[in-house]
């Protein structure tokens, strides 16, 4: 037998691999450098092609002054201080008081004189110009309200950048976190998509409660920045981000939500989108319009109520903006944002308003995370089916009177009857009022996303509708919570509301049948998961499996067997094969006799 010929041993290629792998790895690198140099012009070239229109915009338009503004070159005096009503008698309690006062050396950070206020005239204080509404930039000037040494005497707004974040920067400065005096470095920040500019930017009466140019601010005006060392902020952000919801997976699976591969990216529902985040920047006239209220009662409101928090609403009846703490707003795009401002494709919309409990905890007592979810599967549909799909999402916890209040009806609502009929008066009873959100100024944003129409409004609120009606944005279709993503709980808020005139293409109940309504006592706020069977035999016996353990109609209390009866009709399975299984939560009252197993 021939000696079997040994194959010569292989050259050693792990250098040769490590080479290739290294090589990856630097193409790789290479790859992400590039896509994200890539990311990084296009940000800027959406911030140029920002900046550009609204320039051209501004020069194409003969009611406004051309060229470089007579403000920007100081030429133009500031605007003579005209002192609001309500606001003289205010100034006059305080005339005597210098505005200053000393504080302990050791405390000092920048220096040792507190300003409390200023007052137009003063020597120093050089607001820069603020022409609200004015489409050409250099005429309607930035949002200055920054208090950077170089800047403080140039600010024509009051309050600060931030929204209620503003007292964590405070304490940050206070604790010596953060140098009073630092410049944020902007590099890379610009707008991921482009937006506008349309001619609700420039209609003073339009938008009142945030910056149209806030996205472009530091581009736009990067002249008083670089050449007066004056520090301007941006108010609005503008990124792209996936999300996921486990609700939207379940959606993909039973076939409502198909994955394009574009807005709704895969099997597990991950969805692309662009989202906008607004701070609040208010001006004042318009705002005070927008409630028909004169500007020195609503300045005086809230000096005082704020504990007199900014004494130069008061004292600068020349300054005219206003940067309230409070929170903002984000805007949540699917599809091509552009298209939110084509009325020749379809607009879905959702306004939701903050609920933390159920929004991101889950609680079960409202609608709101159900209807959340509801409105961003719709509007991904419109978007897929090449129209657009809007969520934004306002930061207006509880009605805007908070979770502390939110909480203290929910006691009162508990250890109560807790019935639809009393819903409105629990909350009316503690907060004074039953509702602060005040869709008035809601409708801004939809003017600043160029929105002319809205095809499809997910929501039944009377409020928003009215407020988004009112500002010339019709609303062709009202769409709302389809009753199966109702949870139990919460039928006591949402027949409340509809009952006071929430839109429903339901029944609208009377005050006797809403009496009826009653939510989960107490008792019962222990819960226990079962898996209930439904057949769909008609004749059937309530049948459940608790944990894996079967439970005969013996076992289950009328009142649980109520609740079942509520929740499907007719409800549990014979014996024999499930064929279907929901899982429902069951609460510890309406299960009593289980209840110690569990
Ligand atoms: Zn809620």
């Amino acid at each position: 037998m021939a000696p079997v010929e040994l194959q010569p041993s292989p050259p050693d290629l792990s250098g040769l691999l490590n080479e290739i792998l290294v090589g990856m790895k630097s193409l790789q690198k290479d790859n992400l450098q590039l896509s994200s140099a890539v990311d990084a012009i296009n940000g800027r070239v959406n911030m140029l092609a920002g900046v550009k229109s609204v320039q051209d915009g501004a020069a194409s338009d003969p009611t406004v002054m051309n060229g470089k503004s007579a403000v920007a070159n100081g030429e133009q005096e500031s605007p003579s201080p005209k002192p609001v009503d309500g606001v003289s008698a205010a100034r006059e309690q305080n005339n005597a008081s210098p505005g200053t006062f000393e504080v302990q050396p050791r405390r000092t950070s920048v220096s040792s004189k507190i300003i409390l206020t200023s007052y137009p005239g003063q020597s120093g204080v050089d607001p820069l110009p603020m022409d609200w509404g004015n489409k050409d930039p250099n005429l309607r000037g930035p949002v200055v309200v920054s208090r950077h040494p170089s800047t403080i005497k140039r600010r024509n707004a009051i309050g600060a950048h931030g929204g209620s974040y503003a007292i964590y920067h405070a304490l940050a400065v206070a604790s010596k976190n953060i140098k009073a005096d630092h410049k944020p470095d902007f590099t890379n920040t610009e707008p991921a998509a482009n937006i506008g500019p349309f001619p609700q930017w420039s209609d003073p009466k339009k938008i009142v409660s945030m910056d149209p140019l806030g996205h472009l601010a530091p581009w736009l005006f990067a002249n008083y920045i670089t050449q007066e060392n004056i520090e301007i902020r941006p108010t609005i952000a503008v990124t792209k981000a996936h999300m996921k919801l486990p609700e939207l997976e379940a959606s993909v699976r039973a076939g409502r939500l198909v994955p394009d591969g574009k807005i709704c990216l895969n099997s597990s529902g991950e969805l692309a989108v662009t989202k906008f985040a607004v701070e609040p920047v208010w001006y004042l006239p318009g705002v005070a319009e927008r409630f028909g209220i004169d500007e020195g009662t609503l300045r005086r409101s809230l000096f005082e109520e704020t504990g007199g928090s900014y004494p130069e609403l008061i004292t600068r009846g020349d300054i005219k903006l206003f940067l309230p703490p409070i929170g903002g707003l984000t805007v949540y795009c699917f599809g091509d944002p552009a298209k939110m401002a084509d009325p020749s494709v379809r607009l879905a919309l959702r306004v939701h308003d903050e609920c933390n409990g159920s929004d991101v905890f889950g609680s079960d007592i409202c609608t709101c995370r159900p209807y959340l979810i509801f409105g961003v599967e719709e509007a991904v549909k419109e978007a897929q089916l090449g129209g657009s799909g809007v969520v934004i999402y306002f930061r207006k916890e509880g009605r805007a009177l908070g979770e502390v209040t939110k909480y203290l009806v929910y006691n009162a609502r508990k250890r109560g009857s807790d019935r639809a009929s009393e819903y409105f008066l629990r909350t009316e009873n503690i907060a004074g009022v039953k509702d602060m959100r005040f869709q008035a100024l809601m409708p801004d944003i939809l003017h600043w996303l160029g929105i002319k129409k809205i095809d499809r409004m997910l929501s039944m609120s009377n409020m928003k509708h009215d407020a988004i009606v009112e500002q010339g944005i019709p609303i062709l279709e009202r769409v709302p919570i389809p009753d199966e993503m109702i949870p139990e709980d919460s039928r006591v808020e949402i027949d409340a509301k509809i009952h006071a005139g929430y839109f429903t293409t339901g029944k609208v109940m009377t005050m006797e049948e809403l009496g009826s309504v009653q939510g989960r006592a107490w008792d019962d706020v222990d819960s226990c998961t079962v898996w209930v069977g439904c057949a769909a035999s008609v004749s059937c016996t309530p049948h459940i499996l608790l944990l894996g353990t079967r439970w005969t109609p013996q076992d289950v209390s009328v009142k649980s067997r109520r609740y079942l009866e509520h929740v499907e009709n007719p409800l549990v399975a014979l014996e024999g094969p499930l064929l279907q299984r929901k899982r429902v939560v069951l609460q510890s009252s309406y299960f009593d006799n289980v209840l110690g197993v569990v």
